[in-house]
């Protein structure tokens, strides 16, 4: 099979390398990806978002399967595109990627299905959220109903902060994403994430994971995109997974199905667990970066079966054979991330580090110049290793790092404390 992935991070890195493992692939172009990337497949440049792009590309390789990884193209409608074209293709339409796309349809999923979720409200007009704010109080979350970029949300602790947003968000700081707002209910506990593969009526899981948003040590400092993760998540035990796909993920899907747009990809489903009940934070419509990163680590080469399953809408007589294994990802990023940062700087060592299907430097924001390595982003490597137990991932996960030569980036030291 010729395969193209879509996308440029380290999860298209982890994609790509469990795709290549499995033997059903011929040929394997992403695009556009990065120098990691570039190391283990052939690499393309064009408009991924673009669907008569991707479409024209796909038509020109001979393409026989396309895997779409980040958001962006599956908001702007590409997996429409291409299977109008009758092109086999991982990712939700354009209409069902409204499940990350839209927070208030989301929350009206949630309503339609029964679905536990924190209490909301929906507001287009800066004094009607304003009057609501005063009358919930705080703490109360604040969200961009659109797409930004992971950043359209402000958990408020204090009244002042929820009105501050609501300022922020009307007064374009979001853009396009900010121009209506939904509020929340705060919602207290254990947050994890659930990976679902869904052919538009069945439903697979892939694994369990939980990541770390801040940036320092011991959860502290701004948000990030993620500064690592691990899967399995300790805190999603047995009871908590049956009544999150009984009460939250099955619903959900019949309820899309039932409105004409059924979902077909991965479902992202982050969970707030508090007295053994899980609650929806989000639904995201792609596989979560760095979170992609160990659920490729451990499903290896059947990843590539779980995906074509999914596409081609056989979920039901597919399975996971599992490993009783752990995988962890330690994100390395740009020294000043996730504020202001340099670019260019070089990094050392990655060649000397022996990679194998327990270990391996998937990157993310990185490039090559002149023959070197170098950073081009603010998270610029996922090290990730597996290993029997949790801790013995962590601890060769660590030991890589610290072969790896670049003084100008950092890392968490403390991936996983919460399981350990
Ligand atoms: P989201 O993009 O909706 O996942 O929100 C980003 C992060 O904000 C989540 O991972 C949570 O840590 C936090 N968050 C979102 N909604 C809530 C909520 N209702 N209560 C508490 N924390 C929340």
């Amino acid at each position: 099979m010729n395969i193209l992935i879509l996308g440029s991070g380290g999860r298209e890195h982890a994609l790509a390398w469990a795709v290549l493992q499995n033997p059903k692939c011929d040929k394997l172009i992403v695009a556009p990806g990065n120098a990691g990337i570039a190391a283990i497949a052939e690499c393309a440049s064009f408009d991924i978002n673009d669907g008569d792009a991707v479409l024209s590309f796909v038509e020109e390789n001979a393409i026989e399967f396309v895997i779409i990884g980040p958001e962006a193209p599956l908001a702007a409608g590409v997996a429409d595109t291409l299977r109008a074209a009758n092109v086999l293709t991982f990712g939700p339409s354009k209409a069902a990627a409204q499940l990350e796309a839209s927070k208030n349809f989301t929350k009206e999923i949630c309503d339609a299905s029964g679905a536990p979720t924190a209490a909301y409200a929906h507001f287009t007009q800066a004094d009607a959220a304003k009057d609501y704010i005063r009358a919930q109080g705080a703490p109360i979350v604040v969200k961009a109903d659109g797409l930004a970029a992971g950043k359209g949300v402000i958990v408020a602790m204090t009244e002042a902060e929820a009105l501050d947003a609501i300022d922020d968000m009307f007064g374009g700081e979001f853009g396009a994403a900010g121009a209506e707002v939904v509020i929340e209910e705060f919602m207290e506990g254990e947050e994890a994430s659930w990976f679902i593969l869904c052919d538009g009526e069945n439903v697979l899981p892939v694994g369990t994971a939980q990541d770390h948003k801040r940036v320092g040590d011991g959860d502290t400092g701004p948000n990030t995109g993620g500064m690592g993760a691990y899967s399995p998540a300790p805190v999603m035990d047995d009871a908590i997974v049956q009544k999150a796909m009984d009460e939250i993920v099955k619903p959900t899907v019949v309820e899309m199905a039932k409105r004409g747009m059924p979902y077909q990809g991965v479902l992202y489903a982050g969970f707030m667990i508090k007295d053994g009940q899980p609650r929806l934070v989000e639904y995201n419509c792609r596989f979560g970066d760095p979170e992609c990163q160990v659920l490729m680590m451990r499903l290896g080469a059947q990843a590539l079966d779980l995906l074509i399953a999914t596409a081609e809408g056989t979920l039901d007589q597919a399975q996971v054979n599992w490993a009783d294994d752990h995988a962890i990802t330690v994100v390395m990023a740009a020294n000043g991330y996730p504020a202001a940062y340099k670019k260019g700087t070089e990094i050392k060592g990655l060649d000397a580090l022996s990679a194998d299907s327990n270990r391996m430097v998937f990157h993310a924001g990185t490039g090559s110049k002149d023959g070197a390595i170098v950073a081009t982003g603010g998270r610029v490597l996922n090290v990730t290793a597996r290993g029997a137990s949790l801790q013995e991932a962590r601890d060769a996960a660590y030991a890589m790092v610290d072969q790896i030569d670049w003084p100008e980036g950092f890392n968490r030291t403390d991936i996983g404390w919460r399981a350990l």
